[in-house]
């Protein structure tokens, strides 16, 4: 959060009637929605949330045991900031973009005592600005005026804030300077800082949305071959506990082609998310060998945390993400996991005795996921180029019931939705996305960069799969009331085909060097070789050759070690030839 104005506290105090866990309320605080306050003896930091006559309502972001009535609130008379600027990347927020490492050497734990304050960014760190205008340049809002080599991956770039007017140059320097010194000044008289400030809960301006065009590409077989996330698009990963949203969500921040990766932990379980705050930065980064860290900002709000935190961590995130984004990056956002912050939009809700929605709901959760959501997108930016943030929202549905209500808001507004199934990850078969229950509204748009980048038949061989699928999901129900040995010949090398898309080509083990990642060539490439086993033991069935034989071919197990395979397109290569001629040589 923005230091700055924290001392500019200008309207007089208030004084505290009541507290109710997160939600306290104020009497003769002079305040309007959404302005930051600070709560209590200890300034615990909260946020207007009600304004009725006299009284304030406040959702408190910090522990508030012990606060009591009589202590004063005082305003800040700011909306709920972030600090933008360099070093954010390879940092660790909470939910009020406190770094929890100088908290921690602050304090001497990652556990944050109350009223705490840190800077979001470093205000001594001085960095070296390299001028990308010159004095007498006429530069607008969202112009980049210089850069700065933020980490070894990413080049930050400073740009004239958005709700500036901008103007002509009248000095830019070069060289190293702190974020609170100015680099370049302006003929209207503005001055420009490497750090900037914007309220989260205000989208930061962009022009117009873009349709994507561009996959996100995941490395991840299932999700890149039959549901495809655009660069821009919006996701959910819906699952029960233990099916595997974690890893999915570590795999995406780790291999999908997005140049920054912002990841909010949102309430998990507080072990679950100390587990990333230490795996994260040992990770190096697939794309450069440098560390993973060095393009990601992980923002982490364990469940010792109270709720309220929870979504000011969400708005936090996406404003940062918007932030690199508004540099003509392209950012990818996991939220881990988005029923948390619903859960906790339900505490302060009943608290405010609102009236319920479904199972205690708010009425408005479907308005504050969609507004959550609908800052993703690939955008026009206002300095003429492009970015774009996709975003990624896990899902915690009690019991894995899909019904419930979150699931069910966040199916209506996400355009790719990655079912995670309990039995597939029971079954070992990882990831569990489950094919028939997940989809991608983007495949369409997203065919022709597949079609004129990894290959002209892309669609026909993946709609190939899709009906192998379909048509072996039919014959199951068959299956199990009759037996596999009732069915025709041909169906039961249908289902033999199946098994091998789904043990060779959708499953991926997260946990193999070589399988970890796979890259769209390589997806195309598998899946072309089951295909060309479907279509040569067709030819042989047809030719009188039993099934059995077909199945017998000594070529056909080793389909399913093409994933591991580090040689993969020779590996595939020789099994294609194999099949062919093993087959063939049966008739
Ligand atoms: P959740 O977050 O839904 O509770 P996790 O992501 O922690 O579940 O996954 C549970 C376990 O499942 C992991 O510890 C791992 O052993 C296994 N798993 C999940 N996804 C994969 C994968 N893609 N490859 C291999 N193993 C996986």
């Amino acid at each position: 959060m923005s230091q700055a104005t924290d001392t500019e506290a200008v309207d007089e105090d208030g004084v505290i009637e009541s507290v109710s866990g997160p939600v306290v309320t104020a009497t003769d605080l002079d305040a309007r929605m959404n302005d930051v306050v600070y709560v209590g003896d200890e300034g615990l930091m909260g946020e207007v949330i009600e304004i009725e006559g006299n009284l304030t309502t406040i959702q408190v972001y910090e522990e508030t045991s012990g606060v009591g009535p009589g202590e004063p609130v005082e305003n800040t008379g700011e909306p709920l900031s972030v600090d933008l600027g360099p070093g954010m990347m390879d940092s660790i927020y909470d939910g009020v973009q406190r770094p929890l490492d100088v908290l921690e050497d602050k304090m001497g734990t990652a556990f944050l005592d109350r009223g705490v304050d840190a800077p979001g960014i470093d205000l001594e760190k001085e960095w070296e600005f390299t001028p990308e205008v010159e004095e007498g340049d006429a530069v607008e809002p969202g112009d980049v005026v210089g850069t700065v080599p933020e980490t070894v991956t990413i080049e930050h770039k400073v740009m004239v804030p958005p709700d500036y007017e901008g103007g002509e140059i009248t000095t830019i320097k070069s060289g190293e300077f702190t974020v609170e010194e100015t680099v370049a000044e302006l003929d209207s008289g503005e001055e420009i800082q490497m750090h900037q400030e914007w309220p989260v809960r205000q989208a930061r301006p962009a022009g117009d949305k873009e349709t994507p065009t561009e996959p996100l590409v995941t490395g991840q077989r299932v999700q890149d071959g039959l549901f495809p996330l655009a660069k821009g698009g919006t996701a959910a990963i819906p699952g029960p506990f233990g099916s595997g949203k974690t890893v999915t969500q570590q795999q995406l921040a780790k291999w999908s082609d997005a140049d920054i990766v912002v990841y909010i932990g949102c309430g998990e379980r507080g072990n679950e998310m100390t587990e990333v705050i230490e795996d994260f930065p040992e990770l190096p980064d697939p794309q450069t060998g440098n560390p993973l860290m060095a393009r990601t900002c992980l923002i982490a709000n364990t469940s010792n945390m109270p709720v309220a935190a929870r979504e000011s961590c969400i708005y936090t995130g996406i404003t940062i993400a918007e932030y690199y984004r508004d540099m003509g990056y392209d950012v990818a956002l996991m939220a881990d996991s988005t029923s948390r912050w619903a859960e906790a939009m339900r505490e302060i809700s009943s608290r405010l005795e609102e009236m319920p929605g479904e199972e205690g709901y708010p009425a408005y959760l479907a308005a504050s996921l969609s507004e959550f959501y609908e800052r993703a997108g690939k955008f026009e930016l206002i300095n003429g180029g492009e970015g774009s943030i996709s975003v990624v929202g896990a899902v915690s549905p009690p019991g894995g019931d899909f019904s419930e209500p979150v699931t069910q808001n966040t199916l209506r507004i996400v355009k790719t939705f990655w079912a995670l199934d309990a039995d597939l990850a029971e079954r070992r078969h990882f990831p569990s996305i489950n094919w028939n229950e997940s989809y991608s509204l983007y495949k369409d748009q997203l065919d022709p960069w597949w079609e004129s980048n990894v290959a002209g038949d892309w669609s026909d061989v993946r709609q190939w799969a899709v009906d192998v699928l379909d048509e072996e999901d039919e014959l199951q129900e068959i299956v199990q009331l009759v037996g596999k040995d009732a069915l025709p010949e041909d169906q039961q090398l249908t289902l033999e085909v199946a098994r091998y898309l789904r043990e060779a080509w959708l499953q991926q083990n997260a946990l193999h060097d070589v399988d970890t990642y796979c890259e769209p060539e390589k997806t195309y490439r598998m899946l072309q070789a089951i295909k060309t086993f479907n279509d040569e033991a067709f030819e042989a069935l047809e030719a009188g050759v039993p099934v059995e034989e077909i199945q017998d071919v000594d070529a056909t197990p080793r389909l399913n070690r093409m994933g591991t395979a580090e040689e993969w397109n020779e590996f595939i290569d020789e099994i294609e030839s194999d099949l062919e001629e093993q087959l063939r040589a049966l008739y």
